[in-house]
């Protein structure tokens, strides 16, 4: 029969891979998007499946859905801080507003609820790796705070459900991910360094380019999530790739990769940048055996496949 599923931002980049991976099991995908960040192309294939649905629609606003839910899976959010410095306050609202409606919706149709959450809840953090049980260091009036502190507060209000009304959820604190589906200039590392490297361009390291951070294909992720959802399991998890690489390392393999002469220009970083991150993924590993597979090189690769084939049609 497959299972009911509302996604918000199903037509983002993870989104999109989630409601393939759904659709490829039999379930019932709604997807929604506001398309602020998703893009219909990512869900071109999805279109013409018979348990494919699509609404337009900005989450943040409450919304109505016919008929019973086994699954509210809340993505929608602009996820790139190029993109929530310029939209601070949508940002907030798909935190705040969308994660409250989303929750909503779930109470009422007695589904399971899954937060897609962020390992910015950490900052710029002290611990290093992180673990779950660490409460991060987050400046909460900075440039990021419109993302960091709406992913915060979409944790206290998912687990608010979870003991006001007993609603079935989950969260998972998304580390950096990568793969085909990220938009051509949504600022994101790993697009930025691919797309100026096929273009010949300076690739942009930000600082000295001595922060880390610890990249996971966006495959390895979708599965990792869905492991989690065929749990009962409540409490927040990590989920990414622990493999950590500083972003001049990112910066130099992918010139390698894409055969790129580019050389690299340094640029000033970013206020409130996290200097380290890398994810402790031991929960994760030991509720549903999950671990990522894909290597750092095999995961680009197929990610500059997927940019040069979108640069070559522009
Ligand atoms: N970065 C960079 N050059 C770019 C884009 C990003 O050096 O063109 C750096 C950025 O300063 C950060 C890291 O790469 O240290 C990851 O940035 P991203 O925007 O992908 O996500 P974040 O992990 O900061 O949320």
């Amino acid at each position: 029969m497959g299972r009911k599923i509302l996604i918000t931002g199903g037509a983002g980049f993870i989104g999109s891979h989630l409601c393939r991976a759904l659709l490829s099991r039999g379930d019932h995908v709604l997807c929604v998007d506001n398309y602020i960040t998703g893009a219909r192309e990512n869900i071109e294939d999805c279109l013409p499946h018979e348990n494919f649905s699509l609404r337009e629609h900005d989450i943040s606003e409450p919304m109505y859905v016919k008929g019973g839910l086994d699954w509210v899976l809340h993505f929608a959010s602009i996820a790139s801080p190029k993109e929530y410095l310029a939209y601070p306050i949508k940002t907030l609202k798909s935190g705040l507003l969308g994660t409250h409606n989303c929750l909503g919706i779930a109470k009422e149709k007695g589904a399971r609820f899954l937060l897609a959450s962020t390992s910015e809840v950490y900052g710029d953090p002290a611990r290093h790796p992180q673990p779950e049980e660490y409460w991060g260091n987050v400046n909460p009036i900075g440039e990021r705070s419109c993302y960091d502190e709406s992913k915060r507060a979409a944790e206290a209000l998912t687990y608010a459900y979870y003991r006001q009304h007993k609603v079935q959820v989950s969260a998972v604190r998304i580390f950096n991910t990568y793969g085909p589906h990220m938009q051509v200039d949504d600022g994101r590392v790993v697009s930025n360094f691919i797309v100026q490297a096929l273009r010949g361009q300076k690739v942009t390291v930000y600082g000295k380019g001595s922060q880390t951070r610890s990249f996971c294909y966006v495959d390895d992720l979708a599965r990792g999530i869905l492991a989690v959802m065929e749990t009962e399991y409540a409490p927040p998890l990590n989920i990414g790739n622990p493999q950590e690489y500083t972003i001049e390392e990112l910066a130099r393999q992918v010139c390698v990769l894409t055969g790129s002469g580019s050389a690299l220009e340094y640029a000033p970083l970013p206020a409130d940048d996290p200097v380290r991150r890398r994810p402790d993924i031991s929960k994760i590993q030991s509720l549903c055996g999950w671990q990522p597979e894909v290597s750092l090189q095999d995961g680009l690769q197929r990610t500059i496949e997927y940019f040069k084939n979108k640069l070559s049609k522009r």
